[in-house]
């Protein structure tokens, strides 16, 4: 957030309580918030507005739930996307991560903790790795540390940034084996108040996308260790 112009930021929520409070906390800290109250629109916004990052309820009306939203999104973007999710739904987290969003925060959740999620994340984005054309290899997979890219065999594989940042954070690692809870407090930061199976899904989700060649194991009672 260097430059002059404000953090554009998409919130797509049909309640319009939490839409206007969320809006609220978001303005107060220097964001451009812009509204959609369901599916369709949120995506029209997507497309016209760029945002940094898009806040995503899990339930919206009409034909294209929060899910959706989330799939429709990845098939073109990786913007940073934190969904919205009601207390007891744990299936909307662990799909809405494996559709690649990057975190999520549970209904009721304080205004204040969302913010916080939404700079953490936009941290990450725009990340401390810029300018430093760092090139990590691992078995076929280059982690391109200063494009942000990951590539198998020379061709670049699109990941979710989160998925990115567990890649990266591997990389900078290999040979150790890494506990789910460094992973959570390295990639997702210490403030993270999650669940380690999120590291889980992330890592199934890597796996799929980089293949045989990403020399990723599991290490039985501790974690993962890139070779
Ligand atoms: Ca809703």
């Amino acid at each position: 957030m260097a430059g002059s112009d404000p953090t554009t930021i998409v919130l797509i929520e049909d309640d319009p309580n939490i839409a206007d409070l969320v809006d609220l906390y978001l303005r107060n800290d220097g964001y451009r918030v812009y509204q959609a109250n369901n599916g369709e629109a949120g995506l029209a916004l997507v497309r016209d507005r760029a945002p940094k990052l898009v806040i995503l309820d899990v339930g919206l009306p009409g034909q294209l739930d929060g899910l959706g939203v989330c799939r429709e999104l990845r098939g073109h973007s990786d913007v940073p996307i934190i969904m919205l999710t009601a207390r007891d739904g744990e299936v909307d987290r662990v799909l809405g991560l494996e559709m690649g969003a990057d975190d999520y925060v549970t209904k009721p959740f304080s205004p204040r903790e969302l913010v916080a999620r939404v700079k953490a994340i936009l941290r990450r984005a725009d990340g401390p790795t810029r300018g430093a054309p760092t090139v990590l290899a691992a078995g076929e997979v280059e982690v391109d540390l200063g494009r942000r890219e990951a590539r198998v065999g020379g061709d670049p594989v699109a990941l979710a940034a989160r998925e990115f940042d567990l890649l990266a954070y591997l990389a900078e690692n290999r040979g150790l084996a890494l506990s789910r809870r460094q992973l959570l407090d390295g990639v997702w930061g210490l403030d993270w108040i999650g669940d380690e199976r999120t590291v889980d899904v992330h890592v199934r989700q890597l796996r799929k996308k980089l293949g045989d060649g990403f020399p990723l194991s599991t290490v039985w009672g501790v974690g993962y260790r890139l070779d």
